[in-house]
């Protein structure tokens, strides 16, 4: 048997994934009860690293 998994949508894309129940955010789409829980996909996470990460290089003032 396959693993179950949520179809879920990404909060910041837009688009709409099968989430397996091995990604780490498959407990909470699972616990939430809605019919269509929102998560946010790998690629937008990578990209909300990455900015937070060139915000946190010190800035010259202006
Ligand atoms: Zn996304």
């Amino acid at each position: 048997m396959k693993g179950e998994s949520i179809t879920a949508r990404c909060l910041m894309c837009g688009k709409t994934y099968d989430v397996p129940s091995d990604h780490k955010e498959y407990p909470k789409l699972a616990a939430s009860k809605s019919s269509a829980p929102a998560f946010i996909c790998d690629l937008c996470e990578y990209r909300v690293r990455h900015e937070a990460d060139e915000q946190q290089k010190p800035k010259k003032p202006m």
